[in-house]
């Protein structure tokens, strides 16, 4: 077991004006590079203009991360719904999974998102981390 591992959710909206998919991929590109390097997993979530991320490692890493990115101008309205210990991993083969925007993803997330309008910003950190947690899951299993 890892010592002092922590996870974080939170969301957050779009300030990417235009076509955010180009910047998104500089934004998965730098994580999983940053990201690798720290110990923290996590997935992302893009969505109704909103962001859902978690993030998960070393408990330090995880606050430099998030202070990292709470600065970003890309997104705004940032909002933290959970910062607690954990004592396993559940994104350990993703330095930074990205989920929401395939048809797939759009259907898969309206399923288990509809009550919330899908909107990210009116989710509580636990359907956040199933819905991102499920969809990551089947990421993985259609790319084996
Ligand atoms: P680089 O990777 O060298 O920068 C890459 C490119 O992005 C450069 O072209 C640079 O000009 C541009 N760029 C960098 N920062 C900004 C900025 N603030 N505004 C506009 N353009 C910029 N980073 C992580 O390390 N891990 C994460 O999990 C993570 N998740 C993110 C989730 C969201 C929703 C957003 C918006 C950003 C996220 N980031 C994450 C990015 C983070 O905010 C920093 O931009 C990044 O960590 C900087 O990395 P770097 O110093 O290696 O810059």
């Amino acid at each position: 077991m890892e010592l002092s591992l922590a996870r974080l959710v939170y969301y957050s909206r779009n300030r990417i004006a235009g076509d955010a998919l180009p910047e998104i991929d500089a934004i998965l590109a730098s994580s999983r590079r940053n990201n690798a390097g720290a110990g923290v997993t996590g997935a992302l979530l893009f969505n109704m203009g909103c962001f859902g991320q978690i993030l998960e490692g070393p408990r330090r890493a995880v606050e430099a991360t998030f202070e990292r990115i709470q600065r970003d101008e890309r997104h705004g309205e940032v909002s933290l719904l959970d910062f607690q210990g954990i004592d396993e991993r559940a994104f350990s083969n993703w330095s930074m999974a990205f989920v929401g925007s395939s048809k797939l993803d759009e259907d898969r997330f309206a399923d288990i998102a509809g009550q919330s309008g899908f909107d990210p910003s009116r989710m509580s950190a636990d359907s956040l981390f199933e819905i991102l947690h499920s969809l990551a899951l089947e990421e993985e299993r259609r790319s084996d």
